[in-house]
């Protein structure tokens, strides 16, 4: 993409509304743009990582065996009616009403939803287990949306609801979600704690948050220094059977690990020099709850045994438009984004020193053409800029590396390559830039 042909609308100043760094940077980056409170619009740059992210969410999703499908936003309040939660849910669910006065509501979270499809169409235990996910947007009517897209009113999550016979069936999709997240989250350069979380009048221990460490974290986190060694892909083989699974769970919850909702200092059984404290994030959220909504809404299996039971269900969210800013959160310096190579909007930069230069422009644009070839994704600054903006503008947005062709580098015959994590810089001829890309 040549920069004098995209719409990047950088920000000088640091705008004054916003009280976190990955919020500060999403706008100075020119990737969003407030609509009104908790609302965003996705600029391209910010619309491609956006992309990125979800991508690898699906991907493990898919590799784990759900399936896609694609809800409405607006929902009927009638299922909700069933479930109870209408009246339930409260003033975080945007109600509304349509010409002829029927309750609709902009889905929240989509578990009757996907109860009613279930019931609809799936009557034996011959078709379990299921696990149905889909990735779109959402509208919670937060009392304080804050901190740009990671608490927004309107926000993108991936959200995937399973269906089994028994709880074993259960433990076992809740076993296989809980691997697919490690793996999610590593992916994207991520490291994500699961910290045990409340499961209500439901009960038991199958309910998980996803936290990752940053300083601006909403919640306090505890857990146990030995989470460090704990490496999120051991183990995970292709198509891993029940045991590969549970032996993941259980590796990763037989070390304590809570966020302040559940936490109690005084039943801690960390000692005190094992045990870290700090801040953090929740990027996903899983949660086995039996029969909660099937036995409202009537959402029965036929077993082997002829007996009608009410389907066993769970359900897991990750918070796509979250993760963008959690992303930035957890790798950025005072330059600005440092984004992990597998969500980066663009492989890398490259940048025409001297714009008006015949011989540079040349060599460039040749360059260019090859990285395409290449089949990289590179973002090229043609543009007339002086160099130094030229720089920090690369710096700001943080992709892997960055490729600097100059008239006196040309005469040389070097050009400079940069590594953004590192900072490092090589002056090196073309061929050894390239070859290092590639
Ligand atoms: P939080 O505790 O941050 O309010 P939650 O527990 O209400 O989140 P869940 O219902 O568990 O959220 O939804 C699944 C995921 O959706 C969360 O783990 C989070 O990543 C994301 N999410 C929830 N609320 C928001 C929001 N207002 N803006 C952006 N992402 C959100
Ligand atoms: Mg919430
Ligand atoms: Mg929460
Ligand atoms: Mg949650």
């Amino acid at each position: 993409m040549r920069l004098s042909r995209y719409f990047l609308p950088l920000l000088k100043e640091t705008p004054a509304e916003a009280e976190i760094v990955s919020h500060r940077l999403m706008l100075r980056a020119g990737m969003v743009r407030q609509s009104s409170a908790g609302i965003y619009v996705w600029l391209p740059l910010g619309l491609k990582v956006l992309q990125k992210i979800e991508q690898i969410v699906r991907e493990e999703q898919n590799r784990a065996g759900a399936l896609e499908v694609l809800m409405p936003t607006v929902q009927s309040a009638e299922l909700w009616h069933e479930s109870g939660r209408y009246d339930a849910y409260g003033p975080e669910m945007l109600r509304i009403s349509d010409r002829h006065d029927r309750e609709m509501l902009y889905g929240p979270t989509n578990e009757e939803q996907i109860t009613d499809i279930f019931r609809r169409h799936v009557k034996s235990y011959k078709d379990l287990p299921l696990n149905l996910y889909q990735i779109q947007w959402k509208f919670r009517d937060e009392i304080r949306p804050r901190f740009g897209v990671m608490r927004g009113r309107e926000f993108l999550m991936k959200d995937n609801y399973s269906f089994d016979l028994d709880h074993d069936g259960a433990v076992r999709s809740y076993n296989a979600m809980f691997a697919a997240y490690l793996r999610t989250f590593s992916r994207l350069g991520l490291r994500a704690i699961p910290m045990k979380a409340d499961t209500g009048p439901i009960g038991g221990d199958l309910s998980h948050e996803f936290i990752i460490l940053a300083p601006t974290g909403e919640s306090a986190v505890f857990f146990d220094r030995g989470f460090d060694d704990l490496d999120p892909l051991a183990d995970q083989s292709d198509d891993p059977d029940a045991a590969t699974l549970h032996a993941i769970r259980e590796r990763w919850t037989s070390l304590y690990a809570a966020t302040d909702e559940v936490h109690d200092a005084a039943a801690c059984p960390v000692p005190a020099e094992r045990l870290v404290t700090g801040r953090g994030i929740e990027v996903g959220h899983i949660f086995n709850f039996g029969t909660k909504y099937s036995e409202p809404m009537g959402a029965t299996v036929q077993g082997p045994d002829g007996q009608m039971v009410p389907v066993q269900m769970g359900s897991y969210g990750i918070g796509i438009s979250r993760l963008v800013g959690a992303v930035i959160e957890a790798s950025h310096d005072d330059a600005g984004i440092v984004w992990p190579a597998s969500v980066a909007p663009f492989d890398g930069g490259l940048i025409n020193l001297r714009a008006g230069d015949e011989r540079c422009t040349g060599v460039c644009d040749d360059v260019y053409a090859k990285l395409g070839v290449l089949g990289l994704d590179v973002l090229y600054d043609d543009t007339a800029e002086r160099p130094g903006a030229k720089f920090a503008a690369m710096d700001l947005i943080g992709l892997p590396w960055s490729l600097t062709i100059g008239p006196r580098g040309l005469d040389q015959g070097v050009v400079e390559l940069k590594d953004r994590a590192s900072g490092e810089k090589a002056e090196i001829s073309l061929e050894s830039a390239l070859a290092r890309i590639a």
